[in-house]
């Protein structure tokens, strides 16, 4: 018996390979599963068309921060990833874009001076040539250990944002569970289209942080992606499944020649 994993909503058991070869979906119920960075770009590329960008470059450690070095290296080595943050420029069903995938499994998807550097310069590629974005969106929030430098990617890539329209390039934002802080807080949140996988938890701090200021008990569902589209800040949720022909639509529809 290989190994197997419970599905959390519909209690089912799947071996690991039936739902990696599902994309992380239970074949049951359609509970989303987190889905690595390798995973998402097959399940969203066409075939052998990713090819990273600055896949070269490694976060710093500006604070000087004891601790935080070995942490990356941890984080490194257990992930496979530089960062939280891959990008790169890749083909949907022909047509161009450029991508930047978030991972939650790099410090928690979090938003430090490389990652916001990566996700801005995707977006000014984007803009120069004239080339749809993509994002998809994981995150815990700012990197504590970056402090100040951390806080001010939100403003950067908020810029990089107004760039974007200013040359009339569309930004596609898919929220991936989950999306929260200070990335829900700037680039996530101005997408022209901003779509979420179902389920996600999309919000800025956790429930029992706003319970405990606003003293007050909060409506059931909140801060899923479900609850976000029925007050208009998300425009749809897409299954897996359908994520690929749907970005295809997307893009195929926001052409400005
Ligand atoms: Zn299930």
């Amino acid at each position: 018996m290989g190994k197997t994993i419970q599905c959390p909503e519909c209690h089912e058991e799947f071996d690991k390979k039936t739902l990696k070869e599902n994309f992380q979906v239970c074949p049951n119920c359609s509970y989303h599963f987190r889905l690595n960075t390798a995973d998402r770009i097959k399940l969203i590329c066409d075939e052998n068309t990713f090819v990273e960008i600055d896949g070269d470059l490694e976060s710093i450690n500006p604070l000087e921060l004891d601790g935080y070095e070995e942490k990356l290296k941890q984080h490194k080595d257990k992930s496979n990833l530089k960062d939280a943050v891959v990008t790169g420029k890749s083909k949907i069903n022909g047509e161009n874009v450029y991508l930047g995938i978030m991972s939650f499994d790099f410090m928690g998807g979090s938003m430090g001076a490389l990652v916001g550097e990566k996700i801005t310069k995707t977006m000014i590629d984007g803009a120069l040539n004239d080339t749809p974005v993509i994002i998809f969106s994981a995150s815990g929030g700012a990197r504590m250990q970056e402090g100040i430098f951390s806080l001010m990617q939100m403003a950067k890539t908020s810029a990089a944002v107004a760039l974007m329209n200013k040359c009339k390039v569309p930004l596609f934002i898919v929220l991936t569970h989950p999306t929260t802080g200070g990335v829900s807080a700037s680039f996530a949140m101005l997408g022209d289209v901003i779509l979420s996988e179902p389920k996600a938890l999309i919000g800025f701090a956790g429930p029992r942080v706003i319970q405990g200021t606003i003293g007050e008990k909060l409506p059931d569902g909140f801060q899923t992606a479900e609850f976000q589209k029925d007050h208009g800040f998300v425009d749809a949720i897409i299954e897996r499944k359908d994520l690929k022909k749907t970005l295809s639509y997307l893009i195929k529809t926001h052409k400005v020649n």
